[in-house]
């Protein structure tokens, strides 16, 4: 081939390239021409092409009319659609899976109510009397007793705007996310050494929100306790202040009388007790219907108890023989009753610790409780009969005059008050006005 030739072959090829490509763009040209549809678009996206702009106008129109039906008020599509001829390729949507894709891409709006918890938008309802309905069922939930006030712990802001229909709740749904909150719960079971300190750390919670999550949680974590540890805290706290009556009983108290006919010892019931009974109002408060308090607030007696009365015998038995008294202090005797230093020691002293207890040796009536003269701080005991036993010198005095001392009570502490040396206890029996040796009775 010639240097001309090849040069004219290579100028055949070009226009033959030429031509291919301006036949490339005229049939692309015609077929966009071909293809002119609707782009739906929907925040910037297309979401759908449909035949012409007055198709998809009519299946919104039709879906708002349903929905409007459905809710009883008038539902809208939400602004923000934008309908656009274009030339393209696409196969526009049949009728059928145009309605299917715009029901499913849309957002519908209406005029609806948010219910907004401490400042987070919490609950939908699609109009206040929903909005006034579900919150007097929360209400009447937490409703119990007499004068009942309710309020909520949590900052709670109701507003009327537009909503997606999507996202309103029913009564039932929001009063089951009220008590159980939103989100899926996440478990954590108590194992060996934890403590509420260390879940709520670990878990990023204070203690208060833990006891939230966990209505009436303690301390006193059990192995193997499940504890929520996120999520899902009811949604309100609801604050109720309410009054009850609860009848309760009176228990009845038993009274002894002292018989001095009845042998020491001796036990008769002469009146069976008998509870009685009463009406307590208590003011109660109570967080989601747990009960954080409750105070007495006034008392109604329906019945007063009747006492149970018993006599007891304190008939006393001075005896040589079987000791009708015991030794009030345990300790050696430093002086016997009798003469002593050209006198007469009237009873006997027993050395015992400063502070030691003395008992009393026998059941009786104390008439003396007192300082004493020489004797010092002095208690008698009177135990019928003309029989008296005296304790002298003591430290303290623990029971009055007047008062009933069983065998063995405590009456006061040894000693050294008075004409004394040093601690012990003058111990003393009186018969008939005159003393005897205490130790015949010991
Ligand atoms: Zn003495």
């Amino acid at each position: 081939m010639t240097e001309n030739g090849a040069k004219a072959q290579l100028y055949r090829y070009k226009l033959l390239g030429v031509a291919v490509a301006v036949l490339f763009s005229l049939a692309l040209i015609l077929g966009l021409h071909s293809g002119k549809v609707c782009a739906v678009i929907v925040n910037g996206k297309i979401i759908a092409y449909a035949e012409n702009e007055s198709t998809v106008n009519k299946t919104i129109e039709t879906l708002a009319a349903q929905k409007t039906k459905q809710l009883d008020q008038e539902v809208i599509p939400e602004a923000g659609m934008e309908l656009k001829t274009v030339k393209s390729a696409k196969t526009p949507l049949n009728e059928k899976n145009l309605t299917q894709v715009l029901a499913d891409k849309v957002n519908f709006v209406t005029k609806g109510t948010v219910v907004e918890i401490d400042g987070k938008p919490q609950l939908t309802f699609n109009n206040r009397q929903t909005t006034d309905k579900f919150f007097n069922q929360l209400k009447e939930k937490y409703t119990t007793g007499e004068n009942c006030e309710l309020s909520f712990e949590e900052n709670i802001n109701i507003t009327d705007k537009q909503v997606n229909i999507k996202n309103l709740d029913t009564i039932e749904n929001a009063l089951h996310l009220a008590e159980n909150g939103k989100g899926e719960p996440e478990i954590h079971i108590v194992s060996e050494g934890d403590t509420l300190w260390d879940l709520a750390r670990d878990n990023d919670l204070t203690v208060e929100q833990l006891d939230k999550l966990n209505p009436g949680i303690t301390e006193n974590l059990q192995l193997g306790q499940e504890i929520k540890v996120s999520g899902s805290a009811p949604l309100f706290t609801v604050l109720s202040s309410y009054e009850i009556t609860e009848k309760e009983t009176i228990p009845f108290t038993t009274i002894y009388r002292q018989d001095s006919s009845m042998a020491l010892g001796t036990t008769k019931s002469v009146q069976e007790g008998r509870q009685g009974a009463k009406n307590v109002t208590y003011q109660v408060l109570a967080e989601n219907g747990r009960i954080t308090g409750k105070t007495e607030i006034k008392e109604e007696i329906l019945k007063e108890p009747v006492s149970r009365i018993v006599k007891k015998g304190t008939k006393f038995v001075l005896s040589s023989r079987g000791g009708g008294l015991i030794w009030p202090v345990a300790g050696s005797i430093t002086s016997r009753y009798g003469s002593r230093w050209g006198g007469t020691h009237s009873g006997i002293d027993i050395a015992s610790g400063y502070g030691t207890s003395i008992r009393a040796a026998g059941p009786g009536r104390v008439t003396t409780a007192g300082w004493g003269g020489g004797y010092g701080r002095t208690v008698v005991v009177s135990h019928g009969n003309g029989i008296y036993t005296r304790y002298a010198h003591m430290s303290s005095i623990a029971v009055s005059t007047g008062q009933y001392v069983d065998r063995g009570q405590f009456i006061g502490r040894v000693g050294t008050s008075g004409n004394s040396t040093g601690p012990h206890l003058h111990f003393e029996v009186v018969r008939n006005g005159v003393t005897s040796d205490p130790l015949r009775f010991l």
